[in-house]
């Protein structure tokens, strides 16, 4: 069975090089939706409680939040680094705290200082389903990824594998030692 929730990313970006509108530095407020599937934890009767669920994906996720998303080749990048350097908040600000580790993977790399994602490719909503993936595959057992930005939406279905233990007296997935984080339940 599948648990299923949803999350919000206000976002700035463009299609650098397309032919329309969309070449224009524009926003949206983009709608995820995570569908986790395993068995049904007995203890609980879920698959996976959906706030953890977003917890989870927020983590990494926030990083795109109020964020400026940006090809790896758009010319705008130095442009706005220049701003933001000479504005002194290239390397953060005491009001900017909303923020996630920083990561870099083969689709992204996120400057959380100075809100800023970079991507190798340009961020349509099936790029968007391919970088968030690649974020959080290892960490929830994603079956489906459905990502709707305006007028545009994708989704994409995925093969489950990871063997996540769930505490059966909150459900969220235990550590690598088998404890629950939350209620300190001990795997025997
Ligand atoms: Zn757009
Ligand atoms: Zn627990």
């Amino acid at each position: 069975m599948r648990s299923i929730t949803t999350l919000d990313l206000q976002y700035a970006h463009r299609f650098y090089g397309f032919k329309g509108e969309a070449q224009y530095l524009h926003g949206h407020t983009g709608v995820l939706t995570i569908e986790v599937e395993d068995s049904i934890e007995p203890g609980v009767n879920m698959v996976f409680p959906c706030n953890e669920i977003q917890k989870t994906a927020w983590e990494v996720l926030k990083n795109f939040d109020h964020a400026l998303i940006l090809r790896e080749d758009d010319p705008l990048l130095p442009a706005i680094l220049d701003v933001y350097e000479k504005q002194g908040i290239k390397d953060g600000a005491p009001n900017n705290q909303m923020k996630g580790p920083a990561f870099k993977t083969e689709l992204a790399t996120a400057y959380p200082d100075c809100r800023l994602v970079v991507t190798k490719e340009t961020l349509t909503v099936e790029g968007m389903i391919k970088i968030v993936y690649d974020l959080l595959k290892d960490k929830l057992n994603i079956a489906k990824l459905t990502f709707t930005s305006g007028v545009n939406a994708a989704s994409a279905e995925f093969t489950t594998n990871n063997k996540i233990d769930r505490c059966p007296l909150c459900g969220i997935a235990l550590n690598e030692n088998g404890v629950c984080p939350k209620c300190g339940y001990r795997k025997h």
